[in-house]
């Protein structure tokens, strides 16, 4: 992770692909999605493949993509009778996306290894 200058540009790049429980997954915004009545985002399980709605407000763009990566991530962990409902996804993906923005340096010493961290 680049380091951020307090007061300059945070230029950030939409990932193109994630690691999720060791499998690499292609990740496509689709400009129109929402246009064409697709919703904001779905999986590909087959083809490994997130696609979210590029033409959604930028927030929501951040939120679905972590939502469908619990649902690409909990796939393969649970057996198929067992998927999260809808409504456990939506629940997992805001709690996170909350406490991820709103903590910074939580993020970050969770992303350190050991000899990193200051202990205080
Ligand atoms: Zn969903």
């Amino acid at each position: 992770m680049a380091e951020i200058a307090h007061g300059g540009p945070r230029m950030t790049e939409r990932p193109v692909s994630l690691k999720i429980t060791g499998l690499d997954w292609n990740v496509v915004f689709n400009p129109e999605l929402m246009d064409m009545s697709q919703g904001w985002g779905f999986t590909e399980p087959e083809k490994q493949t997130i696609t979210v709605a590029g033409d959604a407000p930028f927030q929501r763009q951040q939120l679905n993509l972590l939502h469908e990566t619990i649902h690409a991530g909990a796939r393969p962990l649970l057996d198929p009778d067992n998927d999260p409902t809808e409504a456990q996804v939506r629940v997992i993906a805001m709690v996170f996306y909350q406490v991820i923005r709103d903590n910074p340096e939580f993020l970050k010493w969770l992303t350190s290894t050991e000899g990193e961290v200051k202990d205080e």
